[in-house]
Parts: structure tokens; sequence; C-alpha cells
């Protein structure tokens, strides 16, 4: 929702200014989906409202549910015809559900393993898109009768959060403002391929809210094969910007971990992670998170069912706090990184779009060597 073509809606219609709280506090405080359902606005507001200004800026395209009820996913169509997918699970048995939010409309930074990344990048979401992403779900429980309540969201859908930065930023601004969705701080994070400036600005603006690193490997020529994001961003600068990341702002950090068969699941390799972990300075703030590969159009191969288990019994030999993170949702493909969407043709004739180009999968941080240690210079820009 953005408040402020509501705002320009109702003061067009000369409506009182009070009826501006009582609008959005019917969307953020009732999970309303549409403005047909606000019951306590005047019945022809409600319509000019949806006209003009709707409660969303994207609508359900599909739905699928997984047989064990506990993941949601949706394919979302936006404005443009675009789709994104967005998913709602429930991690434990309790009636708390998070919500994982998608940043981009695909990606660009290539990750081999990753269903997103295959598609490139066609588009950054506003910041508005990725708000209705929780606020969708949200009505979602409430039109389904679905109990209990949205209480985390995770940026771990399509797209790389940084190289959105400043969308991502002001929605997290409406996710934490308590007059808007109102979530805290420590129930919402952002997961990271590994982009210096915006780990270093995040840690800024940000303090209280949860960041992940997606390391996948801890040594440079390992990482490059798999992370083309490493040839912009190695793991010694990741190294660095985890370092000032700690000390500002004292908090925990997750390092993600996909184990890959055979490429990044030897004992070596966790060796290597473990050293990465100690040389940041704070072992007892870093968890790693590992995730068996889940299946995408890659190739890659899932590590045997009981060796997650051994990797994490290795690294916490090494003094390193680990988990390995249940999968929830692979039978409909809405676990991490298997999101992808099919793109709606390019509008011929249409203006060039201001703003990121649509782009092959890594172009961008395949930057040469020269602008390797020049973070957000060169081709590569990550914040935006
Ligand atoms: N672009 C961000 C956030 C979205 S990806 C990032 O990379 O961190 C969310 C998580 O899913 C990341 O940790 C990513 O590495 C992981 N992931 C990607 N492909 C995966 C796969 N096939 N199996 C398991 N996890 C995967
Ligand atoms: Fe992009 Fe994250 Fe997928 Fe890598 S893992 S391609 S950064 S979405």
């Amino acid at each position: 929702m953005d408040a402020r073509k509501v705002e320009k809606v109702l003061t067009a219609a000369g409506e009182p200014k009070f009826r501006l709280k009582q609008a959005l506090d019917a969307v953020y405080k009732g999970n309303l989906s549409t403005w047909a359902e606000a019951s306590t606005l005047p019945a022809p507001l409600r319509e000019r409202l949806d006209k003009e200004a709707p409660v969303l800026a994207l609508a359900a395209h599909r739905v699928l549910v997984s047989e064990d009820g506990r993941a949601h996913k949706a394919a979302l169509r936006l404005g443009d015809g675009c789709l994104v997918e967005a998913v709602l699970l429930k991690p434990k048995p309790v009636d708390d559900w998070s919500v994982c939010v998608s940043t981009q409309v695909g990606c660009a930074m290539g990750c081999t393993f990753c269903a997103t990344g295959l598609m490139g990048l066609r588009r950054n979401l506003t910041a508005e898109e990725i708000q209705d992403q929780v606020l969708f779900w949200r009505g979602y429980l409430k039109s389904h009768r679905l109990e209990g309540r949205v209480s985390n969201v995770v940026y771990m859908g399509m797209g790389e959060p940084f190289h959105n930065y400043a969308n991502v930023a002001d929605s997290l601004r409406a996710l934490l403002d308590p007059e808007r969705v109102g979530l805290s701080a420590r129930h919402v994070s952002v997961s990271t391929v590994g982009i210096v400036p915006g780990i270093e600005k995040f840690g800024d603006d940000f303090p209280t809210v949860n960041l992940a690193l997606s390391l996948h490997a801890a040594n440079d020529s390992l990482r490059e094969k798999i992370v083309p994001a490493n040839r912009a961003y190695d793991t010694g600068m990741l190294k660095e910007a985890l370092k000032m990341y700690l000390k500002k702002t004292g908090r925990k950090v997750f390092i993600e971990y996909v184990l890959l068969a055979g490429e990044n699941d030897r004992l070596r390799d966790a060796f290597a992670l473990g050293k990465f972990v100690h040389a940041c300075g704070r072992p007892d703030l870093l968890h790693v998170n590992l995730i068996a590969w889940n299946p995408t159009a890659t190739k890659h191969t899932a590590p045997e069912q009981d060796h997650p288990r051994k990797f994490k019994e290795a690294l916490e030999g090494l003094g390193v706090s680990v988990t390995v993170r249940r999968n929830l949702g692979t039978d409909i493909q809405g676990a991490c990184g298997q999101l992808i969407t099919r793109l709606p043709p390019p509008r011929v004739g249409a203006p060039r779009r201001e703003g990121p180009k649509t782009t092959r999968p890594a172009a961008e941080p395949r930057a040469g060597r020269e602008n390797r240690k020049r973070p957000g210079g060169g081709r590569f820009r990550p914040l935006s």
C-alpha cells in the first residue's frame, strides 16, 4: 500500500483529515486486502480507493500448499505483468508464521545452485511491492481462517536485497513502524550473498535487524566457482565487513551454507569455514546454518542424508555454533533457492526503464579485477 497515493485520493474526494488514519488502520490493523472490506469507510470512497489506490500492488496468480500444510507459496502478479514468488511458512508447530519475501524479479548474482539465479534480473521491486507481500499473507491467513499471525519476515526470496538497497530499506521501515506493520526488529532477517557496501550500510541503518550472510565456501577459489559475486567481494573483504559489523552492532550474524555433495561439504571445507568464523574475531556471535541443497535445474547434488549431521559435528569440534536447517516446502518448490517465475516478454517499443537493466545471470558481479577492491565502484554498483 502506498500511503501517499491513498492520501491524494482522500484529498481529491474532499474527505476530512481523520479519514487517512482510519483508512490506514483498516489495512494495517484489520489485515484487509481490498478497500471493499473496509466497513468503516463510506461505500463510494471504498470503490474509488480500490480503483485509484488499491491496498495491494500485487495479486495472487496461483497459490500452492505443501502436503503438511506448513508451506504456502504464492506466485504474485505485479502491475507490469511480472511474477514474483513469496512464501508463508510455519517452522514450528506453534501458530507463528514466517513470510519469506522477494526483493527483485529474478537476480543478477547467478549463484550456480539457485533457481532464481537462472532467471537473470528483470527489475527491482519497489518498497511497496516488497511490503505488500507481507500484507498479502496477513490477508490470506485471515481469509483462509488459518490460526496464528505473521510474526517473522525473512528477506530470503527471489533477488539480492543489497542489490536493491534503497527499496529494501524503505520496506523495512514500513515493517518496523509501530503505526504500520509493526513487527519487532528481532523477528526480521535480511540475507545477502555478500555485497560489502550493503553490509556496512545495513549495520548503520538497521543495527537491530538480523543479518544473514550466504557464504557457502570459505576459500576464494571454491567460492568464485559457485558464487560469482565473490569476484567483486571476496572472502577477505567479507571477513573485514563482518568484523566491523560485529563490533558496531554486537549482534549475532547467521552464516548460511548450502551443502553441495562433493563440492563444499568435505572435511577440508569444514576446516576452512571454522577458520573463517574464528578470523572474524567473535565466534560467539556467528552461527552457521547448514542447508542441504534443494533440487533446482542446476548441476549439483544434495548430500547423503546423514552428511549434514557429520559436517555439523566437524564444525562443532572446531568451536563453531551450528544448526542444520529443516527444509519446508520442497514439495511445492517453495524452499530456499527454489523460487523461479517465467518472465513476460518485454514490451515492444516501450521506452527504456530507468534503473536496473535486464541482466543475464552474474553479468554484474563478473566485474574485472580492477574493480574488485572498489566496493560500489566500477561496473558493479550494488546500492541503488
Ligand atoms: N540473495 C540472497 C537472499 C535470497 S536466497 C542470498 O543469496 O542470501 C536465500 C537463501 O537460499 C540463501 O542463503 C541462498 O544461498 C539459499 N539457496 C539458494 N539456492 C539454494 C538451493 N538450491 N538449496 C538450498 N538453499 C539455496
Ligand atoms: Fe541471487 Fe541469492 Fe539466488 Fe544467489 S542465492 S542467485 S544471490 S537469490
